[in-house]
């Protein structure tokens, strides 16, 4: 299936799109111009592969709501001591799980800038 991927910088729709001479077959954006490198075949299912390839993104990235608040976060594999104590504390002082997840949540490290 060769189904593609919102648009990593707009969000916007993706489209297979034939563009230039020598790597005219492509995937790319409808709304900004965002493209692959393309290949010199009509080939779907790679073009798709390479759109689609997307980085992690770092533990600890926020995700935030129109209105600013955190929709979500990357949490790490194993929670870190911090995470750790932030859920006992909610447990011990009568959260339930939405709580103490989103204390542990919330007490996820800030990515690291390399
Ligand atoms: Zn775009």
């Amino acid at each position: 299936m060769s189904e593609l991927l919102p648009c990593p910088f707009c969000g916007g729709k993706a489209e297979f799109c034939k563009v230039g001479v020598n790597y005219p077959f492509k995937a790319g954006c409808a709304n900004c111009e965002a493209f692959t490198k393309g290949s010199a075949f009509e080939n779907n299912e790679y073009n798709a592969q390479c759109w689609n390839r997307r980085a992690a993104p770092p533990t600890g990235t926020r995700y935030r709501d129109e209105a600013g608040e955190v929709a979500a976060v990357v949490v790490p594999a194993e929670p870190t001591e911090r995470m750790v104590d932030a859920g006992e504390y909610a447990q011990e002082h009568g959260c339930y799980v939405s709580g103490i997840w989103a204390d542990m949540t919330a007490a996820t490290p800030e990515p690291s800038n390399p």
